[in-house]
């Protein structure tokens, strides 16, 4: 069996404790020993020794909230996640996932997948859960995957676009076909409360779904119904799902958007540490900046996506529905701070490439339209798969949601051609920004947030923490030096200052 002997690293070992001089072996797919000196000559069998002093050793990171459910088969090399110490990523986010699926609403999941996940040569090829999960296996990816299953993806499923309550017969189909994702290999479910039509179930729907989850220990992840006015209702609606099914409840990149809101993460906070006391196990995640990204649509009211893209771009057509939609897309795009803090990233066309990394003001000029026109006739030149990227969170609020100890960290990563920086930067962002630079964390915090926190929180006893016997998923880096260097114009680069990555125990950088 293979054999890695890393020699006096500091150890971080996940817990947050003091980090220590030790040596580390590898052993197969495991740690097989951790000690203060472990000599070469003692080892049996040829052993590979790098040599890491000066070099922080860590489990490796874990990111609770990505969105690589088709580029793990696009590009299963995953060296953007590689890169910056990930070995674990969770899928099946913001109720979006790509199974289970039906012939009659592959076309529109597809459509519906796209801004967050991008395409694949043809939609789709699998149609369970488990068949999508082995799918994943067969492309052997470099980093280690666990997906949730997606609220919205099975109301489609049953439902497909309908804005209305399930029939008693729809919720139950709903439920077995849950349970079903949870035995073919869900780690929990997923809600995306912004996102059609996901966004059209009320409480009581979501609560009957986590009684499922909750029965076979599950989690629960949420993109909350909103992140803005009504951003406290939210936590109370999610607090009140928990407090009804018994499960254990992950809110996804907690933040407060526009300015109007700044400032009110303080009282989420409070309100998340008096539902814990109540016993309800409730913790939530971050990416780290100031700025969101999500479909260009998420602008457009949900109702006029009733039907799906088809029915959007019918409404489209007709001059009342037009305006009303045109309407409402102008408010929100005033929420979220106007159109000089929008800025597109990722189109579909050559035609439109322009637009890239452009603010939506500049874009609206230069096509002589109001935003709110130009969003709706990127969105009818496009269709549904145009990223943005909205400057609508405070600093202030990204470092106080970061120092509570409920929180964990993530990238909510989506690649794409001009992606947000923290697909690629996410995590160097945490640990030579906010850790080195601005000392908001202490690095061993930091890391705890990164590993056994979310390996605690999804039930992944085999990693998160350095251990004999855990799983040889492990980052080496140098806390002097690492560095996000990537940005909102230049968002492709990978970090600077990781030295190795392995997962269950093989070289990955
Ligand atoms: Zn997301």
């Amino acid at each position: 069996m293979k054999q890695t002997l890393i020699r006096q690293a500091t150890l971080y070992d996940g817990t947050g404790s003091m980090p220590f001089a030790a040596d580390v072996l590898i052993e197969g797919e495991t740690i097989q020993k951790i000690a203060k000196a472990i000599a070469p000559e003692a080892i049996d069998g040829e052993v590979e020794i790098v040599e890491a002093q000066g070099l922080a050793l860590a489990p490796g990171f874990i990111d609770t909230h990505s969105h690589s459910d088709l580029e793990v088969l696009r590009h299963p090399q995953m060296r953007h996640v590689i890169a910056q110490g990930i070995t674990t990523e969770i899928i099946g986010q913001d109720g979006s996932t790509v199974a289970p699926v039906h012939d009659g609403i592959v076309k529109e999941l597809a459509d519906n997948m796209a801004p967050l996940s991008g395409v694949v040569e043809r939609p789709y090829w699998w149609r369970s859960y488990g068949q999508y999960l082995s799918e994943i296996r067969k492309a052997q990816p470099c980093t280690r995957i666990e997906g949730l299953a997606g609220h919205g993806t099975i109301r489609m499923y049953v439902m497909g676009n309908d804005n209305r309550k399930p029939s008693p017969a729809e919720l139950q189909r709903m439920k077995e076909l849950t349970a079903q994702c949870m035995e073919e290999g869900a780690r929990g479910i997923s809600f995306g409360l912004i996102y059609p039509p996901g966004s059209y179930a009320e409480t009581e729907e979501l609560t009957e779904i986590c009684k499922t989850v909750a029965a076979y220990d599950g989690i629960a992840m949420v993109h909350m119904r909103n992140e803005q006015d009504r951003l406290l209702q939210s936590i109370d609606e999610m607090a009140c799902v928990a407090r009804q099914s018994g499960i254990r409840m992950h809110i996804s990149h907690l933040k407060a958007l526009g300015m109007r809101n700044w400032g009110k993460v303080r009282e989420a906070l409070e309100k998340l540490e008096e539902v814990r006391s109540e016993g309800i196990d409730i913790t939530f995640d971050q990416y780290p900046y100031a700025a969101t990204c999500t479909g260009l649509k998420v602008v457009v009211p949900p109702w006029a996506y009733e039907g799906g893209e088809q029915g959007f771009q019918a409404r489209l057509l007709n001059a009342g529905e037009y305006r009303r939609i045109a309407e409402e897309t102008q408010e929100e795009i005033a929420k979220r701070g106007g159109a000089e803090q929008i800025m597109i990233g990722t189109v579909a066309t050559e035609e439109n490439r322009w637009m890239e990394g452009l603010r939506l003001s500049e874009i609206a000029a230069r096509r002589g339209q109001q935003p709110a026109d130009a969003v709706l006739s990127i969105l009818q030149e496009e269709g549904p798969s145009v990223v943005a990227i909205y400057f609508s969170i405070s600093e202030e609020d990204v470092e106080t949601v970061m120092q509570s100890p409920l929180h964990c960290v993530c990238t909510d990563g989506i690649v794409g051609a001009h992606p947000h920086p923290r697909a690629y930067g996410a995590f160097a962002q945490v640990l030579g920004h906010y850790c080195r630079e601005r000392g908001i964390l202490r690095l061993e915090d930091a890391i705890r947030k990164m590993t056994s926190e979310p390996a605690r929180r999804l039930r992944l006893w085999d990693r998160g923490l350095l251990r004999q016997g855990m799983s040889a998923d492990l980052v080496l880096f140098d806390p002097a030096t690492v560095t996000n260097i990537n940005s909102y114009t230049e968002p492709k680069k990978s970090p600077e200052g990781f030295a190795g990555v392995w997962v269950a125990g093989r070289r990955r950088l």
